[in-house]
């Protein structure tokens, strides 16, 4: 069974939220994701990735997903 987390996309111009299985890499095969390893998201709303760590079953988005200037 793969594990799907509550997550709210990060990027500044879309405000999706909902239950995404992650992935070891981006833009690859979701998989069974344990404690701080990487773990990519992609939104279904506007297709694109970002990184997070889970840790206790907590998503840790990680910044520089797309500073704004
Ligand atoms: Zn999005």
């Amino acid at each position: 069974m793969l594990s799907s987390y509550p997550v709210a996309c990060p990027h500044d111009d879309c405000d999706w939220t909902g239950s995404l299985i992650p992935s070891l890499v981006r833009g690859g095969p979701r998989a069974e994701i344990t404690s701080l390893q990487p773990a990519w998201f992609r939104c279904p709303r506007c297709r694109r990735d970002w990184e997070a760590r889970i840790k206790d079953d907590t998503v840790i988005i990680l910044l520089g997903v797309e500073q704004g200037s």
